[in-house]
């Protein structure tokens, strides 16, 4: 059967073909350590759960509308404008399954064959292919572990052309751990403004996992000027340990998110109607949960790079938020899937390649495990190391 070009060129996600291998030798009866977990390894909080069995329980199990429960809108929409200084009605929001959602609909309607989408790298890597599945191109901003993945703001303006369309932030960043600092956001809205024609979407999903002394700016906040043409995309995923809830949003200039909603109303509808009530729970309780959670992150981010610093020979930018740290092993000589294979094979252990984020110098390593896990993960690099 021929498939259509659009589903020819999309790639599978690297991250899961890892995870199978791993899973596979774990089932041979291999001991397999993996550092390539993309979701926190807690439990959703009890009070969101049972907000959630509750609404169960009293038959919120029908249809709701597309664009999502009124009053989760607009708990989004407060939340968004007191933590995040983005002034929108609940109108402005959509809530999807989860964060990947709003970035699918997002670029299905606002991008066209030709239109060019500005994507910093070393990126998350569902961005690209959600672009390219939109038709779009995606010109990429590269950066080095070298100068600690930071924004080199004079290439991403040579990149800008007429046809550039759209503009991808993501901070705290996945996978490189950077957290794009007040100045440096200031900068990317004088460029927004030279550049009328480049919206921006903002991916806030690990906003509230920081390091310690780092505080999360967002754009809207600093630049209220670009609010006709800036996007939020964020969830419940990553600060609530709602992985499996499918729960993200997206927040933007009426228009669109009224075209997302249509989207969406002719794709999935609404998101789980009872699973929307637990994240109603959770945007009307203090952060606690996710304070503690974040500081256990926290603490394991600094344990695992602490870990990776004392290795020779890879480079080790420090991960300012989310769970990740992404270090240079270029001087190995292989390249990112080669090594990811052979340290899998040889010492039973999963990271994910950084060639999947667009960077085949690196390879990103979880610290949402226990911190036996990770010493364990890095005991087995190094000796992995030892041999090439
Ligand atoms: N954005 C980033 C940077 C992510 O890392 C992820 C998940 O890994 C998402 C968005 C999407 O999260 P979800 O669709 O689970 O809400």
């Amino acid at each position: 059967m021929k498939l259509s070009a659009r589903a020819a060129s999309l790639q599978p996600s690297l991250t899961l073909a890892i995870a199978a291998r791993a899973k596979q030798l774990q089932a041979e009866g291999q001991n397999i350590c993996s550092l390539s977990a993309g979701e926190p390894n807690f439990d959703t909080p009890a009070f969101i759960r049972q907000a959630a069995a509750e609404a169960l329980e009293q038959g919120v199990t029908r249809y709701g509308p597309a664009a999502g429960d009124p009053e989760l809108r607009q708990a989004i929409a407060e939340k968004l404008s007191r933590c995040n200084g983005m002034a929108v009605g609940s109108d402005q929001v959509l809530v999807t399954n989860g964060g990947k959602q709003a970035l699918y609909n997002l670029f299905q309607v606002l991008l066209d064959p030709g239109d060019e989408v500005l994507l910093p790298a070393p990126y998350w890597l569902t961005y690209p292919e959600l672009a390219r599945l939109a038709g779009a191109e995606v010109c990429l901003l590269t950066s080095n572990a070298s100068d600690g993945f930071r924004l080199d703001l004079e290439a991403l303006e040579a990149l800008i052309t007429p046809k550039s369309r759209l503009l991808v932030l993501n901070t705290p960043s996945n996978p490189t751990g950077l957290v794009l600092q007040r100045e440096e956001l200031e900068a990317v809205a004088a460029l927004l403004r030279r550049h009328p024609q480049v919206a921006v979407v903002c991916d806030e999903i690990y906003e509230h996992l920081l390091a310690d002394g780092q505080t999360h700016h967002s754009l809207a906040a600093l630049a209220p000027d670009l609010a006709d043409r800036l996007f939020v995309v964020n969830g419940f995923a990553k600060g609530w340990a709602m992985t499996g809830w499918r729960l993200g949003y997206l927040a933007g200039p009426a228009e669109v998110v009224k075209a997302a909603i249509a989207l969406q109303s002719q794709s999935t509808s609404n998101v789980c109607s009872f699973a929307q009530r637990g994240a109603l729970a959770a945007l009307h309780a203090p952060l606690d949960c996710v304070q503690e959670m974040a500081r256990s992150f926290s603490q394991r981010r600094s344990h695992l790079t602490a870990g990776l610093q004392q290795l020779s020979d890879v480079v080790v930018v420090p991960p300012n938020g989310a769970f990740y740290a992404f270090p240079d092993i270029s001087a190995f000589g292989l390249d990112s899937m080669t090594f990811c294979q052979q340290l899998l094979d040889q010492q039973g252990l999963a990271v994910v390649p950084g060639v999947a984020f667009g960077d085949d110098r690196c390879i990103r390593l979880s610290c949402a495990v226990t911190t036996a896990t990770i010493d364990d993960g890095l005991n087995r690099l190094k000796s992995f190391l030892q041999t090439l």
